[in-house]
Order: C-alpha cells, then structure tokens, then sequence
C-alpha cells in the first residue's frame, strides 16, 4: 500500500503533535525520527503499513538553505513511498524569522511538485492558536503581545501573518478571510480561484475553530503541498473517506518486561517519580557525580533491574530537585552533567532492552533523544494517546524485534503517569 498523506515536520515534539492529531482523525500513522537513510527497510515496512508518514526534521532554527535541503529530502522519500499530497507542519505559533525557515521551506516544496498555490495557517483552536483577518491569536491575545514576543530564537513582534511570511517568500501572500471560511468549502474554493488569478502564492486561512478546520480541509484536497500547524490534521482525512476510529491507534499487542527511565528534571517529572516511590516500587537512582567520579553506574542500574524486572516495572531516574541539579551543575558544568547522564540512560536503555523490556517509558525530551538514538530507533508507529501529546508507539528494533515506547517530555503527565501509561498499554490490548 502506499500512503495517502506524506508530512514533514520542523522539530519532534511538533511532529508528534501532528501525528497524535493525525491519529485522532483516523489514519494509521508512523512518525520517523529524520529521513530514513536508503538501506533502511524497516522504515519503509513500517510506513507501507500506514495512511500518514510524518518525518521530523531539526529545522525550524537552523540556517534557512540547511532547513530547505533537509526538506527536500524528507519530500524525496515520502514521494517515492507514493504520497499523494504533502504537508508541511511548523508550530502553532508560526515560530520563524525574517530569514525563514516557514517561507523557504514551502517555497522549495512548491518548486519541487511544481505547485503554484498552496496554503498557511497555524490555527489550532484546542490549543487556543486562532486565526483571524490573517492575524495570530494565542489564547485571547495577539501572537506579538504573547511570550513570544521574547523567544530567543524566533521573537516573533508581528502578529499578522500576511505580512510575516510575505517578508520571508518571493510569491506574493494573500489572505482566506473568515467570511469565506465560515460559507463553506465551495466558497474557499472560489477565494483560491480567484487569489490564484491575481498571482498570489500562498495564502494564509482564518480559522477560529474545528469546523473552520474541516471546512478548509475539504476545500484543498487537490492542492499538491498543505502548510499548516497540527489543527488542519483534523481536516484532511475524509479526503481519503478516513473517519475518527480506535483501530487507527491500534498498536501489536505488548510483550516483555516493563521499565521506566527517567532523565528529566522538570517539576512534573519530579512529582511522577516520588508517587512511584511511594507505592514501593523498586527504582535505582543514577547519581551524576559518581559517574563523574568513574564508577560504572549503568552497570549497577541494570543488575538492579535485572533482579527486579521479573515483579514488574522497573525505575531508573537521575531525576533531582532544581536544588539537588543546580549543585551538580556547579561542580560539573550544565553541558557535562547533561551529556554525561544521557549517555549513561542511553546505556541503561540498551541494557534494558538486552534484559527482555519490551515496554519502556522514557521521561525527558533530551533523554528521549539520547535513548532512541541508542536503541537505533528510526521509526514510531503512533498508538492511542496516553494524555494529550504523549502516546504510547511500537518501534522496530534494528533486529526487527518490537518495543512499545512512550516519549514524555519535560511538564506533561499526572503524578501517576509511570504506572498509569504501563496499565493503559495492556489494557487497551486485553
Ligand atoms: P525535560 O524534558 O524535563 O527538560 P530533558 O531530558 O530534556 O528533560 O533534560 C534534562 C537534562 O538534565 C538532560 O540533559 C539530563 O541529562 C540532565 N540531567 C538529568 N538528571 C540530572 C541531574 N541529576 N543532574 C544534572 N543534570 C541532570
């Protein structure tokens, strides 16, 4: 089978957004972590099982021409596994500068599938990003009286978009104004026609809530390349006749001992692991400054796991206070400390898997990176959402050999997430 919708994303946790929303909506989707290299088959398997292909790429801050041949190549191979239409995914708060990357990236796209129109818009109404008259709502305030205003990155002091992506493309940008939105598909249709006749490119869309999203989706199924948030996710599939369905989150049923590592710091991370020590669990502390010291950490961690795996989820955290982190930053440096106790969970991850843990939870966007990377994970096949943004995945080990993984970053999740993701996974498969 070749998929319907090929997706490339400017950074993970926005592709997993997009997945998660695209999985919602009722396709079956694989999330691949980079374009996959051209000997790596279990990606192609992985997606040949799928409606969606989202491939997240690192570009949203990098240089404009690096993001553009990154793009590029991720529309390459979602072209050769037969995607009839592209979309490109940046974040629901249009981050980017005058420089790029949102304009070049889709002017590139446009090039390439030699269309001469496609669309813009950043709406999510579920997460408060609105747009109107062509400017950028988050939560009840423009985008340029919001905390980007200060991002350190991608300041962003314009909120209207027409004007903020003209400054980055060489097509003229247009706008869909509500009015045409709310009258329904036909009518967007008859605002693209007529844009289209005057020359213009791109346009950005109105859209304040689901059903303007849905509306807009119908009205561009024949366009070659979408840009867009996560929000127009919801619109897309019933171009392919997809309707929301659990089947679409269905995931092989999990095997395997269970484990959770933690590397996060944040507060929720913090609260997650103290309610996992409460109920008695049995978890190893991983102290960075004995790793500093040269001591063999993740080998302590493992043969703790190993002799307790077998009673059920296993925890190895370096999660600290702030306090307890700031004081080993002080002796160690930020960086170091950070790259030190990544490499060591990454190490205990592989170790895990070596153990027989088919089922692991992963605390930490940083860890996330370090572990997958470890595990030679290319590809996540997107399951049913454990809360919202963080779903359950099975990846394809390099052997072929499956693991059910969740990424959580940072903030997200209640105090009971470690055990409460593990039960939802084998629920959802009894
Ligand atoms: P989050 O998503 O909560 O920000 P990350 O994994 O992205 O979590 O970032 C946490 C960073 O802190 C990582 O680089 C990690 O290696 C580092 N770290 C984890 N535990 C400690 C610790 N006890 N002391 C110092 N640094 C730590």
């Amino acid at each position: 089978m070749t998929i319907r919708l090929g997706c490339i994303a400017d950074d993970f946790t926005g592709a997993t957004d997009l997945a998660n929303n695209l999985v919602r909506a009722g396709m079956r989707v694989v999330q691949l972590i980079d374009v996959p290299s051209a000997d790596d088959r279990q990606a192609v398997r992985q997606a040949e099982d799928a409606d969606a292909v989202v491939i997240a790429l690192k570009s949203r801050t990098v240089p404009a021409a690096d993001a553009v041949d990154a793009s590029l190549r991720a529309l390459s191979w979602l072209r050769e596994m037969g995607a009839e239409q592209i979309y490109f995914k940046y974040c629901s708060t249009f981050d980017s500068t005058p420089a790029g990357n949102i304009g070049p990236v889709t002017e590139a796209l446009m090039d390439a599938l030699g269309a001469d129109f496609t669309i813009a818009t950043p709406a999510f109404p579920d997460n408060g990003r609105t747009v109107f008259k062509g400017h950028l709502f988050v939560g009840d305030v423009l985008l340029a009286d919001s905390g980007m205003r200060h991002h350190p990155l991608t300041p962003m002091t314009d909120s209207n978009l027409v004007s903020v992506l003209g400054a980055q493309t060489t097509r003229p940008v247009g706008l869909i104004d509500h009015k045409a939105v709310a009258a329904g598909a036909d009518a967007i249709r008859a605002r693209i026609a007529e844009l289209r006749a005057q020359g213009v490119g791109i346009a950005v869309v109105d859209a304040v809530s689901n059903e303007d999203l849905v509306r807009m989706g119908e009205a561009v199924r024949d366009l070659a390349v979408v840009t867009a948030g996560s929000g127009l996710a919801l619109g897309l599939p019933t171009n392919w006749d997809i309707k929301p369905s659990p089947a679409a989150a269905r995931l092989p049923s999990p095997a395997g001992l269970q484990a959770v590592v933690s590397g996060s710091v944040s507060v929720a991370t913090n609260g997650q692991v103290r309610e996992f020590l409460r109920t008695g669990r049995p978890a190893f502390s991983v102290d960075p400054l004995r790793i500093a010291a040269g001591e063999n950490v993740a080998a302590e961690a493992l043969a703790f796991a190993e002799a307790h795996l077998a009673d059920g989820p296993v925890l190895i955290y370096s999660t600290e206070s702030p306090d307890a982190v700031r004081t080993v930053q002080g002796r160690l440096g930020a960086a170091e400390a950070g790259e030190l106790v990544e490499q060591t969970l990454a190490r205990v991850a592989q170790g895990l898997v070596a153990c027989g843990v088919r089922q692991l939870v992963v605390a930490g966007g940083e860890t996330s990176g370090a572990v997958v990377q470890a595990l030679g994970i290319t590809g996540l096949r997107i399951g049913p959402q454990i809360d919202p943004g963080v779903p359950w995945c099975a990846a394809a080990l390099p052997d072929g050999e499956a693991l059910h993984i969740t990424l959580k970053s940072g903030n997200f999740g209640g105090p009971d997430f470690f055990s409460a993701s593990l039960d939802l996974l084998n629920e959802e498969a009894s």
